[in-house]
């Protein structure tokens, strides 16, 4: 009788992932209305749209998706939604490129249109992406920051800030980004090192060091401290600015080191956050040096439009010139740079918009989000405790959110809108009313635009269901947050924080941290770097399981991951395992039918069934606890380790044919169902086209493993049934034996007898005894084998006449060979270590070999011969 062969020979991932992607629904993965399952709602990242879904957009989501699908296999009503943030520099820099513009060129509503338009080609492209990977999405709650619908909310939420006083507008110094020509908040400075020069010199008469003479033109004061002996008296008296001669005071402050060069510094607007404090304490006056575009105004002077970096070559040229310039010297410095472009960034005050920062209630709802891993809360904790600047939400662009606010031109009075009547742009839109102040219609509206952090920080408001009609959205809080540790200060933190002042409480139950990925050598992936790898790259080459795979196993959740061919390699590896194992299983179950409800009696079938049960308990707990690389690493060594590699090879014979058939084909298929199951969130489409030709229906709608096996003595008796047969295995494989070959009786001897039910004979294809306690070995010579490395050279022509004299010797003389022997009559000395005696053993008379002799475990081969 032919073979069914129910699985073809090789796994093609092409032809299986392109069929199961037409197959499946979208359906399927919509949250329900109404449902009576318990909800799981999911606050995913909205991706910028660039139009390529990288490698590190690739691993957030393969986590998301993990735990999605887990949820939904136990029961959860899941809603995993998909966001685009829509908004901001990279896409207005990318419609400026691509048409050969400034942003200035077009009119604002035109440019803006452009911006919307490359955005929606780039959400298709990246859709499709996603879709690939097997992302299990409810596009059905798909939102796009853009849209009217969704920053109509962002406005809304704007408003209500407003009205409570969460939102206000102030002349403050924000962090500026020149080269983006806009404001950005504290949690957007990135800081790096560089080397810079610390320049002293003659300050009127006082030695003072900095690092930004370019600002000399903004100094508005000399400090030094109360106790330096060096300035008593000087207190309010002033000092002349060289090279531009204004008057500053001197003042006096706690916080300057008088250890550092003179013990004087002088205070300009604005070099740092020092500055800005200083200036504050001292109520100085503010002298604008700089502008928005990183150049130099009016009050430098002959300097004046000059790039910083320009004026301050030319100033310390000029010093040099006067001879005021005492010493440099490099400074290693720490240096503000701007997250989107790298570009140092300057402090400048501007009017703009604020959010207030409710450091209490934000750490407390912080506090009470459970977080994965549990050390990332620590970093939020660090950043709540030293902001001490208000958020500031104002951005000088286009393509953003248009902040709902007009100024009455004759009184200035700020105008807001009616809810209802939102979204608006108040560069369009008039104010349905006169000022309530005075009563004119004339207006200017509000051109600075919002943070796009504004926009993402209230998807969790967004999914679940906040309009603004209800004091709690319907769904709210989300389950939980799956998010990179690069934005815990931003989007994490700006989230918390939105929750705790439009809903009154956290945003999440639980956040999952993931790290990021880095290139191949370990840096952070970079075009310059040329260490980039694209997710398409690994899809065409081994198939989105493997990918996936690399995701869950590459690293610890949170920790950062290093991207790897080995790991996708070794990945693809474990899926043709998975697909031989598998297909062999199904081989065996289909060639003759056996009974489903026979019962596990074999010793054998009970071990790999405890197996699987300590497998599915770790697994399940790797699930809960968001670890996907050890529950990987569980599933992986279950089926390659307990079930190919032992199970499978001791029962082989017993599924051939035979009593005991029905039993190992029950735990076959109870193994490879757990696993279709387990693998089914890590690998859909391979874990969906295993179960397809064995089972009913599809693995996605089944429920999670609901296994369980108690019998203790099984994985005991189990374990040394394993041992016994790798002893013997690896000896006939040392003989150089097939491992089918032929042994007679081999015999164990161990403490505690176990019962195989003849597995053991049949694997290993000898008689296998089992024997308690140990056996009386006695161990005989029977007979030499010599050493010609040392005979050849020490005895040459004689060598022959040696060995046959030896040989000669009786059997029981070759365990203690003599000191010399006669050849030919003569006597000739036995050379060191040139004849190696042949031991054997005997039980009970008869010969053996001993193939193990372990404290617990011996095993013996009964001669043929
Ligand atoms: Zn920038
Ligand atoms: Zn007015």
């Amino acid at each position: 009788m032919p073979l069914s062969d129910p699985l073809p020979k090789n796994y093609d991932y092409r032809e299986v992932e392109a069929r199961w992607q037409k197959i499946w629904k979208e359906e399927d993965h919509y949250f329900q209305e109404n449902s009576d399952k318990p909800q799981f709602v999911i606050d995913t990242p909205p991706p910028y749209p660039t139009g390529e879904f990288h490698i590190g957009n690739a691993f957030n989501w393969c986590y998301i998706d993990f735990l999605a699908r887990y949820k939904r296999m136990k029961g959860y009503n899941v809603m995993f939604p998909q966001g685009w943030d829509c908004h901001g520099l990279p896409t207005e820099v990318k419609v400026e490129e691509t048409h050969k513009i400034t942003k200035n060129d077009v009119p604002r509503q035109q440019f803006r249109e452009m911006c919307r338009a490359l955005t929606i080609g780039n959400i298709e492209k990246m859709r499709a992406s996603m879709r690939r990977m097997a992302f299990s999405i409810d596009w059905s709650h798909e939102y796009i920051t853009m849209m009217p619908y969704y920053y109509g909310k962002t406005q809304l939420s704007f408003l209500r800030m407003f009205k409570a006083g969460q939102i206000y507008q102030s002349n403050h110094p924000v962090n500026f980004c020149p080269r983006c020509e806009t404001a950005i908040a504290f949690a957007e400075v990135n800081y790096s090192d560089r080397t810079t020069s610390l320049n002293f010199f003659n300050f009127d008469g006082i030695e003072i060091a900095t690092t930004r003479p370019e600002l000399l033109a903004a100094c508005v004061a000399v400090a030094v401290h109360p106790t330096d002996d060096r300035y008593s008296g000087k207190g309010g008296k002033t000092l002349k600015v060289p090279l531009f001669g204004h008057e500053v005071p001197i003042i006096t402050d706690e916080a300057v080191d008088p250890a550092f060069g003179s013990g004087a510094v002088m205070i300009c607007t604005f070099g740092d956050k020092q500055d800005v404090l200083w200036w504050r304490t001292h109520n100085l006056p503010l002298r604008k040096a700089i502008d928005k575009t990183g150049k130099m105004t009016d009050i430098a002077g002959k300097y004046v439009g000059m790039t910083s970096g320009d004026c301050r070559k030319a100033i310390l040229a000029e010093m040099q010139e006067q001879g005021i310039l005492i010493r440099q010297q490099p400074l290693e410095q720490r240096v503000g740079t701007c997250w989107r472009c790298k570009t140092p960034i300057e402090i400048l005050s501007e009017n703009q918009w604020f959010v207030k920062i409710p450091h209490e209630a934000a750490l407390k709802a912080a506090k009470e989000v459970k977080w994965y891993p549990e050390h990332m809360f620590l970093r939020m904790e660090n950043w709540i405790e030293q902001m001490e600047w208000d958020w500031c939400i104002s951005r000088q662009r286009l393509f953003a959110t248009p902040i709902p606010i007009w100024f009455c031109k004759d009184c200035g009075e700020i105008i807001i809108p009616e809810e209802a009547d939102l979204p608006v742009d108040p560069t369009v839109d008039k104010p349905k009313k006169p000022c309530p102040k005075c009563g004119s219609t004339s207006f200017a509206a509000e051109t600075d635009v919002l943070d796009t952090w504004m926009d993402s920080s209230i998807s969790v408001l967004h999914v679940t269901g906040w309009d603004g009609s209800q004091k709690k959205p319907p769904l709210f809080p989300a389950q939980i947050r799956p998010q990179g540790h690069d934005i815990i200060r931003t989007w994490a933190f700006y989230t918390i924080l939105r929750a705790v002042s439009l809903v009154g409480g956290r945003p999440w139950d639980q956040i999952l941290v993931n790290g990021m990925v880095l290139g191949e050598d370990g840096f952070k992936m970079s075009k310059s770097r040329g260490n980039v790898t694209v997710p398409e790259e690994i899809l065409s080459q081994y198939g989105a399981d493997s990918l996936r795979q690399w995701a869950a196993a590459g690293a610890a959740t949170g920790s950062d991951i290093q991207f790897n061919w080995n790991d996708v390699v070794a990945a693809n590896r474990f899926l043709t395992k998975m697909w031989n194992i598998s297909r062999f299983a199904l081989m065996q179950l289909s060639r003759e039918p056996y009974n489903e409800k026979a019962p596990i009696t074999a010793l054998a079938d009970r071990w790999l069934l405890v197996r699987l049960d300590q497998t599915v308990r770790d697994v399940s707990d790797a699930f809960e606890t968001y670890q996907f690389d050890r529950g990987l690493r569980m599933i992986r060594e279950f089926a390659w380790d307990v079930l190919a590699d032992n199970y499978i090879e001791i029962v082989k014979g017993r599924l051939y044919g035979g009593s005991g058939r029905d039993g190992a084909c029950v735990a076959i298929q109870t193994a490879l169902n757990s696993l279709c199951r387990m693998m089914a969130p890590y690998t859909p489409y391979f874990a969906e086209e295993i179960w397809s030709a064995a089972f009913e229906g599809s693995v996605h709608k089944q429920h999670w493993v609901d296994f369980s096996y108690t019998d203790p003595q099984a994985l005991a008796d189990g374990q040394m049934l394993v041992r016994i047969v790798n002893e013997v295995r690896r000896y006939k494989h040392d003989k150089n034996l097939a491992l089918n070959a032929p042994l007679g009786t081999v015999t164990v001897y161990a403490t505690d007898l176990i019962d195989d039910a003849g597995d053991g004979s049949l694997a290993l294809n000898c008689t296998l005894k089992y024997m308690a306690g140990k056996p009386e070995l006695r161990q005989v010579t029977t007979g030499v084998s010599f050493n010609m490395g040392i005979i050849g050279p020490a005895l040459r022509g004689q060598a022959k006449g040696f060995m046959q004299a030896i040989e000669a010797l009786p059997k029981d003389q070759l365990g203690v060979l003599p000191k010399s022997i006669m050849v030919g009559g003569e006597e000739i000395a036995v050379p060191e270590g040139s004849v190696i005696p042949k031991m054997s053993y005997t039980v009970a008379g008869a010969a053996v070999e001993i193939i193990t002799a372990q404290d617990d475990l011996i095993i013996t081969v009964e001669q043929k011969e």
